[in-house]
């Protein structure tokens, strides 16, 4: 069998492309899969990356879900287990962070140091540092940084201690920025004097990347790591690995560009203003109007895809400002307003690329769970970094059955404000 050293839990399809992203470029093979593959892995690949679609899903499914996974990476033979989730932390008041987390932990109980884990969603090379427990997008607080009106999960409290305790039945700790920066030898005797203390889960500062490549080896044997995808950056080396060439080499890029948004966060929202702004074409979904008769909107942006898509990249987008957000919502309820606007991108991802689109990129965690789903994708190859936390990848589909397609899955607040013209340009 071939055994993989890291096994991989990723809550959302773009927050998993994110990790598999920083494991390639820290020289580690990946295969990201969507959703847990029926059959064993049948390449060579250092780190799996299974993508579930359970951030925002009852925490019951989430804990099923991730114990399904969990088992199948087992299998696989993996060494340590890393489950992803966003570096906006993104949960609700209940999980499913937390409660995953913690079900993830119980079914390691067998296995010595599982214990205790540790949780940062620290990813400096995005703007995302922990200083102190309080998580800063930016130069701002996480509740201050637009996550605070997310659609689904609203982030009001940047103190992920008492976020995360609050979602917990174990005790929550931290590893301070004093302890990280003296190397891994004082977080490993941080993480002693942790465990003496009763505490199972442990929120690490790390503001540089050198924080994060000091954590590294203090995560050694771990069995259990939760995290973003920053951490990722210091365990390749912990298997003898390093950063190594031609591991992101994807086929050339063929057929017709096109975006689908589905994001609401602040960077999406200025990208979507700043493709518009270019002068490309751009056609706005409208949620009421997909609550009268949602098949009709999606054959209508099809037909006005048509004829344009010869000439360049098209976006079709539902991404909105918070108090249009909150107006639809207040309509049609909030999950239930995500689900409508998702089930209609997907089809016309799946409409776009049976006509002809092989260069895909996707806006929004949940929304690129639902494209994903709906072009029958079930594994990814990670390629070149448009931006960081995001890489093209090639993919095979069931609609794009001649040589599969290109797509990037684009977290909302990642990507600098002209990253759907650059990605293309990226791809050329
Ligand atoms: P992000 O990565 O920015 O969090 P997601 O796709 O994960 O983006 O989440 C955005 C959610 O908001 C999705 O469920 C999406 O269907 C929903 N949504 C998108 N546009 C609108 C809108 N105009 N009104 C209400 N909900 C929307």
């Amino acid at each position: 069998m071939k055994r993989i050293a890291l096994g991989c839990i990723a809550d959302d399809f773009t927050g998993a492309t994110d990790l598999a992203n920083n494991l390639v470029r820290a020289g580690m093979r990946v295969v990201q899969a969507m959703g847990v593959p029926s059959t064993p892995l049948d390449t060579e690949a250092d780190a799996v990356v299974v993508a579930l679609k359970s951030r925002t899903v009852p925490t019951e499914e989430a804990i099923a879900q991730s114990i399904a996974a969990l088992q199948w990476l087992q299998a696989q033979g993996a060494q340590q287990i890393y489950f992803k989730y966003c570096s906006t932390f993104d949960s609700t008041a209940q999980g499913n962070i937390g409660p995953v987390t913690e079900a993830l932990m119980d079914a390691l109980a067998a296995v010595p140091g599982a214990d205790l884990t540790i949780a940062t969603p620290a990813f400096p090379d995005n703007q995302r540092t922990v200083f102190k427990g309080h998580l800063f997008v930016g130069d701002v607080l996480l509740s201050e940084s637009g996550m605070q009106n997310h659609p689904l999960t609203p982030m009001t409290d940047a103190n992920l201690v008492r976020v995360l305790q609050a979602q917990c039945q174990r005790k929550v700790g931290l590893i301070d920025y004093k302890v990280v920066a003296q190397g891994p030898m004082a977080i490993a005797r941080r993480m002693e004097a942790l465990r003496a203390e009763g505490v199972g889960l442990a929120v690490v500062d790390a503001v540089s990347n050198d924080d994060l490549m000091r954590l590294g080896p203090a995560l050694k044997g771990m069995p259990l790591v939760t995290a973003g995808s920053g951490v990722a950056i210091g365990l390749p080396g912990n298997f003898g690995l390093s950063p190594a060439a031609g591991t992101s080499a994807l086929p050339a890029a063929t057929g017709l560009q096109a975006v689908l948004s589905g994001s609401c966060s602040l960077a999406t929202n200025r990208q979507v203003k700043a493709f518009i702004g270019s002068g490309r074409p751009a056609l706005a979904l409208d949620p009421l109007q997909l609550a009268n008769n949602a098949s009709s909107v999606v054959q209508d942006a099809l037909d006005w895809a048509k004829p344009l898509l010869k000439k360049g990249p098209v976006l079709i987008y539902s991404s909105a400002e918070p108090a249009a957000v909150k107006a639809v919502q207040a309509q049609l309820g909030v999950q239930a307003a995500g689900e409508l606007v998702e089930h209609a991108l997907a089809a016309i991802a799946r409409g776009l690329v049976e006509r002809g689109v092989r260069q895909l990129v996707v806006a929004g965690g949940e929304t690129s769970g639902a494209c994903v789903q709906a072009l029958n994708i079930s594994q990814m190859k990670i390629g070149p970094q448009i931006d960081p936390g995001v890489p093209w990848c090639h993919a095979h589909s069931d609609a794009a059955p001649e040589g599969g397609l290109h797509i990037t899955l684009k977290s909302g607040n990642f990507g600098s404000d002209d990253f759907f013209s650059k990605a293309f340009a990226e791809l050329a």
